[in-house]
């Protein structure tokens, strides 16, 4: 059977724990959480968040693309949120990817992508980028509190990467 299938017959069990009438779709806590898509992190175990707290976005590596950063907007913009959480981690499956080699894999497809892959050689050092990046963009009406954690699937801890000077806004 398709997972798909195994996940249709899950849901239709589990309705009436599924349901959730009358929780607000505007996050509880006012935070949005970017995250890398790995199958080790359980966001919600990990961070203490119950459903109806947070908005979740996921992507492969936790970055901040253009996508990402049209959620995080929307989630501040039309949802209320005022606060970002970027989860990195160690052991990421972009970590030391070949972008080059990405890109030839595609174009021998016939696909010339509008994005990049995202690849990265140093953790931290990506995840302050991408700090860098929210903490200039426009897109987003509430920029005074956004951190970065990067996990450690190997032994279950979280640190915090600091920021560091923001980049001056092209304004
Ligand atoms: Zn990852």
């Amino acid at each position: 059977m398709a997972s798909a299938d195994e996940m249709l017959q899950n849901a239709a069990a589990r309705s009436a724990e599924l349901a959730a009438p009358g929780l607000s779709p505007r996050p509880r806590r006012s935070v949005a959480v970017l995250c890398c898509m790995d199958t080790r992190i359980d966001v919600f175990a990990m961070l203490g968040l119950s459903r109806g707290d947070a908005h979740i976005i996921r992507n492969a590596g936790g970055l901040v693309t253009d996508d990402a950063l049209r959620s995080l907007s929307a989630s501040q913009r039309l949802l209320g949120t005022e606060e970002v959480v970027v989860v990195m981690h160690d052991g990421c499956g972009l970590h030391g990817a070949s972008e080059d080699e990405y890109a030839q894999a595609l174009a021998a497809d016939g696909v010339l992508p509008t994005w990049r892959l995202g690849a990265f050689e140093d953790v931290e050092e990506a995840l302050r980028a991408s700090l860098a990046r929210l903490r200039s963009a426009p897109e987003l009406t509430h920029r005074a509190q956004i951190r970065g954690f990067v996990f450690n699937p190997e032994d279950g801890t979280m640190r915090e990467v600091e920021a560091g000077p923001a980049r001056p806004s092209a304004q």
